[in-house]
């Protein structure tokens, strides 16, 4: 027999869109469930993004929730360039005020879902036959079967579609517009139990390919390798790896420290842009509406500001009657996103390597030798990096 319930907001994904999004609610008083088709172990153990915006920062702290992030988190004053045989720092803080923080995204996650759970939130990990039903309408419904088998449905005020990009939400928008671009390459990434060789991340452009230095504490390093789009990971021995970061990251006197790798995998790059990210009852956030490569740090970021963003729309509209800001809701998260779409393509276009391409090649470094000596390129990237823009959250 089908169980039948009521929320206000009914929330499909646990990820950091979800999650946060059922925070922010929960904060103003409005009730959420968030349905998410994984374990709750596998949520938190998904190995992704670790690069946080000051905004994130500072929303994660005005939400509550970030205790441990000021505990834990590595505040990084800017990162480093690296490209034909120099590596060069471009100072945020310096530039334009800001720092950036390393988080990584599991622990994001695993704060915010103890958060929810403490709080007495419903998160209904491990459910089958998600659905959705009746957005034009004033209820709709969020369907699904939980673990032991059991169907419910739950009648809702609003749907928030924060299931990523291979979720079911995006797809009940009609006459969706969607925007796509395909790079020729991918991000090979390991997770190594390693102490960082630098204090900042690098990333590098090598004739041979890009690759990023990352960390996600004192004693973890997060790596990648720029590789072709079709690669597979067993052309890949650890051996080969370590020697092809040495390469592509080589300085004299320098080298990268190695050590055992826990976590393999093969990323690879689009940008995407999908609108509107609203229809009716159904709200679109973060990986559901766009994703970016990862080049820019973006990702994470947007999905928190989407969250920031659709709570304010919907504190007015569940709790005020106003639907000012839930109908600018996609036009105000679709402008940033189209930022942060820009500059994930600016960064990677600029330290990727295409192959026997001399014209790019050489654009590439004058692009390179641009943005650290010009005091007004480096603030441009500066200004994007560390978050243009960033959505507030007023607790
Ligand atoms: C492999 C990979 C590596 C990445 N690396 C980086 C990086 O280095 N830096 C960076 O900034 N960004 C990175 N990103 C992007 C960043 O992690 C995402 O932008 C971020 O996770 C978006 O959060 P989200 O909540 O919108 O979506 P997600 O984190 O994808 O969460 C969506 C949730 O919805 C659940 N779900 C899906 N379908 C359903 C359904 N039908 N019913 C119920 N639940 C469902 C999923 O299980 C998931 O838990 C990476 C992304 C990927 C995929």
């Amino acid at each position: 027999m089908t169980v039948t319930s009521r929320t206000r907001v009914g929330i499909v994904g646990a990820g950091p869109a979800g999650l946060m999004l059922s925070v922010l609610l929960a904060r103003r008083g409005i009730e959420s469930v968030i349905v998410e088709s994984r374990t709750r172990e596998y949520c938190e153990a998904r190995q992704r993004a670790g690069m946080l915006e000051a905004g994130t920062v500072a929303a994660l702290r005005a939400a509550g929730v970030g205790k441990r992030l000021d505990a834990e988190g590595l505040e990084h004053d800017g990162i480093y360039l690296q490209f034909a045989g120099e590596r060069q720092h471009v100072n945020f803080r310096e530039l334009v005020g800001r720092t950036v923080t390393i988080y990584a995204q599991t622990e994001i996650v695993k704060d915010l879902i103890a958060d929810r759970l403490a709080a007495g939130g419903v998160i209904e990990f491990s459910a089958s036959s998600v659905a959705v039903s009746g957005i034009e309408s004033a209820a709709p419904v969020l369907s699904y079967t939980d673990s032991a088998g059991v169907p419910h449905e739950v009648a809702c005020d609003v749907i928030a579609g924060c299931d990523g990009f291979h979720g079911i939400a995006r797809a009940l928008v009609p006459g969706l517009s969607a925007y796509e671009r395909t790079y020729p390459y991918a991000w090979l990434g390991i997770l190594a139990d390693a102490g960082p060789s630098t204090d900042e991340l690098i990333y590098s452009r090598h004739p041979d390919g890009f690759a990023l230095y990352s960390m996600r504490s004192p004693e973890v390093s997060r790596l990648y390798l720029q590789v072709p789009a079709d690669e597979s990971l067993d052309a890949w021995s650890d051996d080969r790896i370590w020697a092809e970061l040495q390469k592509r990251f080589a300085l004299p006197g320098w080298s990268v420290a190695t050590g055992q790798i826990t976590d393999k995998s093969i990323t690879p790059m689009r940008s995407f842009v999908a609108g509107p990210m609203r229809h009716g009852r159904l709200f679109l956030a973060g990986d559901a509406a766009h994703i970016v490569p990862p080049c820019g740090a973006k990702g994470l970021n947007l999905a928190v500001g989407d969250a920031i963003v659709m709570a304010s729309a919907l504190s007015a509209l569940l709790l005020d009657g106003s639907a000012t800001l839930a109908d600018a809701y996609s036009d105000t998260c679709l402008r940033r996103a189209w930022r942060a779409t820009q500059f994930s393509y600016f960064m990677t276009s600029m330290t990727h390597v295409l192959p026997n391409d001399p014209f790019d090649d050489l654009a590439q470094l004058a692009q390179l030798r641009y943005v650290t000596s010009s005091p007004a390129a480096a603030t441009s990237l500066a200004e994007n990096y560390s978050g243009y823009e960033s959505p507030k959250f007023e607790s």
